[in-house]
């Protein structure tokens, strides 16, 4: 599924390539994705639409329109948008087809058919009803509240770092290569992390998040950028599906554990 990162790729391609278009028609050729009303008044919705941006809140991909309303995507494990000049045929996976005034074709495809779409008159509106977490850039996320919502906390601070309502964005590579990073161990108690660990989690989490946009995200199972290329991130993880490699640091093998049916990777010598 991707991550902060690669959702994060794919807005900055998207938002590039689409600012200013106009939606002209869509075809709908399977309908599930759209979560919201009928596909007939989805598509109503957005015909004529002009696209004024494209950006992210925690993993959704938000089309604004020109005066008001948006689209909300989630794209879950395998939606994908791609942008083409030429008409073919349908592939086998493609859903929903954007025609564009522009004469250019914006395709939804999705294998699973696990991504959503919907459409709203406010965008302020959707996000209020969301209740999401902080951002992970944003202020809100910083290590004087972390401390002091989890100083009790029994629970393990890789499931934690999952918790979207703590924060949005980090799914389960990137939160194995924070720790990693912080030399915190993902069993370790929420309790049990002090305030200058959570400091430098905050620090390395913006880092490692930074450092994979830099490198338009991670393609580890078949994240593409909007324009198809992969991203190169996975040439850069530390401890992520290196199970019995050295560790970059100390030689020590890297080790998996499963907490909450989700792969974490650490190094025992490193991580406390
Ligand atoms: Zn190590």
């Amino acid at each position: 599924m991707p991550e902060l990162p690669e959702v994060e790729t794919i807005v900055r391609g998207l938002d590039q390539e689409l600012r200013g278009e106009t939606i002209d028609s869509l075809e709908i050729f399977r309908s599930d994705p759209i979560i919201q009303g009928d596909p007939e008044s989805f598509s109503e919705f957005l015909c004529g639409r002009k696209i004024k941006a494209v950006q992210r809140r925690a993993k959704f991909l938000l089309f604004h329109f020109e005066p008001v309303g948006g689209m909300v995507v989630h794209l879950r494990m395998t939606g994908k948008f791609t942008l083409t000049e030429t008409k073919d045929p349908p592939g086998p996976h493609e859903r929903i087809w954007f025609q564009l005034k522009s004469g250019r074709l914006l395709i939804y495809s999705d294998l699973r058919c696990f991504g959503t779409l919907e459409c709203h008159e406010s965008l302020d509106a959707w996000e209020d009803s969301k209740k999401l977490g902080p951002e992970p850039f944003s202020q809100d996320f910083n290590a004087k509240s972390l401390r002091k919502r989890l100083r009790e906390s029994q629970r393990e601070v890789k499931p934690l770092l999952l918790d979207q309502g703590l924060l949005v964005g980090l799914g389960n590579i990137y939160a194995s290569e924070v720790l990693f990073r912080c030399g915190i161990n993902p069993c370790r108690k929420g309790k049990r992390v002090k305030l200058r660990e959570w400091e430098k989690l905050v620090d390395e989490t913006r880092s490692v998040l930074n450092e994979a946009i830099e490198k338009n995200g991670t393609s580890i199972s078949d994240f593409r950028r909007v324009d198809e290329k992969t991203g190169e991130f996975q040439n850069f993880l530390r401890v992520y599906e290196r199970e019995g490699k050295p560790c970059v640091s100390c030689g020590m093998p890297v080790q998996r554990i499963v907490q909450q049916q989700r792969s974490s990777y650490f190094c025992p010598g490193c991580q406390v």
